[in-house]
């Protein structure tokens, strides 16, 4: 007992002494005397890790050590004995679903046999991550928070939901910035609380303990302060040739000018770099001339800085320290297969044919795709399920950037990618998707998404690779706080890839190694199936709009996105139109790997008699087709059987231009098999008929405006027939006044209030009558 308390005491003291050092003996402690906290993670994306990662980084500037764990990984964790503060950093998945990594930790804190007090010593904050694009907006988060509640932890500091409709950072960075105060402000209450339970045993028994071992818990009581931050710096502008001085002193280290600081990753604290940085403005000009502008001159840009950002302090991220160690190997053979994936359950499967289902001006180009899954009885999927497709990136882009990095004649070398001994980088691994001995051509074509945007630890580790001290101001702008909407304008909301942001800063030479620790997995894209296997045996159809990039500063020619760009190539030469005849090129139609994923919820009733409304626009339509042909089999194999109504709500600019599918429609209305047929056209003008019905409402132009305007059915279907409603398509608009809409409906119908429609719209997705897939 004696010998343990000594222990406790000896640590005490040690974590008062924590208070009184300077900046420097913080950070170069022995990390046994640093107070630690608990980070966990749940992220299906890895932004959620990646946040959790940064905290982690972020800590030893503050003098404390933190442990990072993913929330699945519950044998390096154990929150039933945590005597620490713990930091939850989760995300949100699908309708509202833990990511796969924290599904286990989810379940285990939902049982019930669980007692209120059973976390009453925990000390927590979370940050959720969600999209209120999406429906259950952080519900993850709300989860975990709402069980330690219940459970009895205790918050803090308050919860953020970052919402990534808006922009994460606008909730993130805020966050982030308080989080370290109160981190410390509860260690340190933490630690009163043990040392008074300590004083109390004590005194209870001092008899035993000798007097020289009680501390004085009444000194320096664990105040690390803020001001011993040393990885945000201020940066100011204006300031000319800086040779900044690594001075430790956290006053030195908040003034010193960022343009002309680095972290040395070794160490992870600001040093200074020689070098001359001219005045913003005067420089900006230089660095128009290097790039092609075709927009206003005097207007901020990609590479321009205006006032007051041009002239302000900035505060950026820390440099992420690096983690891998990337060679390159001369070989003979070249494998640039895509077999290399892995992916077990990948198929290659010929495409049968391809129909053009718009035509004209104005409207997104949608195309049909019918595959030949004949020889694969794996593919078995229902209507409801959807499947990924492996698309390359373009060769041209793989070529632009091996010629970026210089890189041009190592394309067939081998690439050896393992984990850099002594890294800073907590958790750090080498990515599981870049297989052994491939290519770098195979790297950039099947493995990296060589156009995700870069994020902003990533325009922060580009900082240290860019020569001119302009452009370098300029990244180092765009990664703050202070240039969070230049970097929403003209890098996230244009889609800018790295590429594209390479031209515009030609001083910037990242190595290899930095593009595969920053780049993300390229991802296959889902499409949903628009057949039933009843109707088409051996087949599977999708349908999809051709994405379309406008050109803009940084990109000076549109491109296609990326799957859809590929498709339609590969397509062109066989493609049909609807009522013409079919092109004796089909036959000479590719193939494409895909793999199937199944959706068990978004399925048609699996009683007939129930009945739903389906509500997709545009290309959201697919499944509903798949639907509707499964239902039609179903009719002339059981005559005799009962059928819900079915209800359809589509939309689309013109009748005559983009209507998918109308002829296929229009027949399964004539033959029952569609009940009803609500269409609306956003860009045509109305009818003359229909322009005296609608001359005293709003003409319907959206499937919102006509779902309202059968407000009593939908609620009578929904709330008196227990039947379904589902929801397919555009997930930034559609889904959500759809979501808006039935909220009128209800309220309007039912004569409640917004909380009661809103409970009640909450029980019908609950009961998984109201259902989304949803994207975009
Ligand atoms: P990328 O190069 O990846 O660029 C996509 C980016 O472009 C997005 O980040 C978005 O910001 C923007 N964008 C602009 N317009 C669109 C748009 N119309 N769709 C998506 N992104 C857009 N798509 C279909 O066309 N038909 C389907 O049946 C279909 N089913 C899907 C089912 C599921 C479960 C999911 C998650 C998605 C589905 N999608 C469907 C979307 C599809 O997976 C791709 O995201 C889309 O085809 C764009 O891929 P891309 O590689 O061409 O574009």
């Amino acid at each position: 007992m004696l010998a343990f308390r000594t222990a406790v005491f000896k640590k005490v003291v040690l974590w008062q002494s924590v208070c009184s050092l300077t900046h420097t003996e913080i950070c170069s402690m022995p990390c046994e005397v640093q107070p630690r906290f608990l980070v966990l993670y749940g992220s299906q994306k890895g932004q959620a890790q990646s946040i959790a990662e940064g905290i982690v980084e972020e800590a030893q500037d503050h003098g404390l050590v933190a442990e990072l764990s993913c929330l699945n990984q519950t044998e390096k964790f154990n929150l039933e004995k945590e005597n620490a503060p713990v930091v939850f950093i989760v995300s949100t998945t699908g309708d509202g679903e833990p990511p796969d990594n924290a599904l286990q930790f989810v379940k285990h804190m939902k049982m019930k046999t669980l007692s209120t007090d059973h976390y009453k010593h925990l000390r927590y904050t979370l940050l959720a991550l969600g999209d209120t694009n999406y429906a259950n907006f952080c519900n993850c988060g709300k989860t975990i928070e709402r069980r330690l509640q219940e459970l009895g932890a205790e918050q803090f500091y308050k919860t953020g939901y970052a919402d990534d409709g808006v922009g994460l950072e606008v909730v993130v960075d805020p966050w982030l910035e308080g989080v370290w105060k109160a981190i410390k402000e509860a260690l340190s209450k933490m630690a009163s609380h043990r040392i008074a339970l300590l004083k109390e045993d004590a005194g209870s028994s001092s008899k035993e303990t000798p007097d020289s071992y009680t501390p004085d818990v009444q000194l320096n009581l664990l105040s690390l302060s803020d001001q011993q931050d040393c990885h945000i710096v201020r940066a100011s502008a204006d300031t000319d040739s800086k040779y900044a001085t690594a001075d430790s002193s956290p006053a030195s280290a908040t003034q010193t000018a960022i343009s002309d600081l680095s972290c040395d990753p070794t160490a992870g604290i600001p040093v200074s770099v020689p070098q001359t940085v001219a005045t913003a403005n005067a420089s900006i000009s230089a660095l128009d001339t290097q790039t092609e502008y075709a927009g206003d001159p005097q207007a901020a840009s990609l590479s321009r800085s205006l006032p007051p950002l041009s002239e302000s302090s900035l505060n950026v991220p820390a440099l992420p320290p690096p983690y891998l160690d990337v060679s390159l190997q001369d070989v003979d053979t070249v494998e640039q297969n895509i077999g290399r994936l892995n992916n077990e359950s990948l198929i290659e499967v010929p495409i049968h044919r391809a129909v053009q289902l718009t035509r004209g001006e104005s409207v997104k180009t949608a195309v049909l795709l019918e595959l030949d899954i004949s020889a694969h009885p794996e593919m078995f999927f229902e209507p409801g399920d959807s499947f990924d497709v492996f698309c390359p990136n373009r060769a041209t882009e793989v070529e632009a950037m091996l010629h970026r990095l210089g890189l041009q004649d190592k394309r067939n070398h081998h690439v050896h990618v393992s984990l850099k001994k002594e890294t800073k980088k907590k958790g750090a691994q080498v990515p599981s998707y870049i297989p052994q001995n491939i290519s770098l051509l195979y790297l950039f074509t099947w493995c990296l998404e060589i156009r995700s945007v870069p994020k902003k630890a990533f325009l922060r580790a580009l900082v240290e690779h860019t020569g001119d001290s302009v452009q370098r101001r300029r990244l180092q702008e765009l990664c703050s706080k202070q240039g969070a909407a230049d970097y929403n304008l003209h890098v996230r909301d244009l889609s800018l890839s790295v590429l594209e942001l390479l031209t515009v800063f030609p001083s910037c030479s990242p190595p290899l190694r930095l593009l595969i620790e920053h780049l993300p997995k390229l991802q296959p894209r889902p499409y949903s199936a628009a057949s039933s296997r009843l109707k088409h045996p051996g087949k599977l159809h999708f349908v999809f709009n051709v994405v379309e990039f406008p050109a803009c500063y940084g990109r000076p020619a549109g491109k296609r996105g990326l799957c859809t760009g590929w498709l339609f190539d590969l397509i062109n030469r066989g493609l049909v139109f609807p009522g013409k005849a079919e092109c004796s090129d089909s036959l000479a139609l590719p193939t494409i790997h895909v793999s199937l994923r199944s959706n068990c919820s978004f399925r048609p009733p699996s009683d007939s008699s129930v009945p739903f409304i389906m509500i997709g626009p545009g290309t959201g339509v697919a499944p509903f087709i798949g639907f509707l042909q499964q239902r039609e089999k179903e009719r002339q194999e059981k005559p005799e059987a009962v059928f819900g109504e079915t209800w359809l709500f589509f939309g689309c600019r013109h009748r005559d231009r983009d209507y998918l599918f109308r002829e296929e429609l229009e027949g399964f209305l004539c033959s029952g098999v569609l009940n009803h047929l609500k269409v609306c056209f956003s860009r045509d003008e109305p009818e003359q008929e229909e322009e005296q019905v609608t001359a005293s409402a709003a003409r319907p132009r959206y499937v919102q405006h006509i779902l309202l305007r059968n407000g009593r059915y939908v609620t009578d279907i929904l709330l008196k027939q227990s039947g379904y409603l589902y929801v397919c398509g555009d997930a930034k608009n559609m889904a959500k006044d759809v979501n808006d809409t039935l909220l009128e409906i209800i309220k309007a119908e039912l004569r409640v209030d917004q909380l009661e429609a809103m409970k009640t719209l909450a029980g019908l997705r609950e009961e998984k009558r109201y259902l989304q897939d949803i994207w975009g």
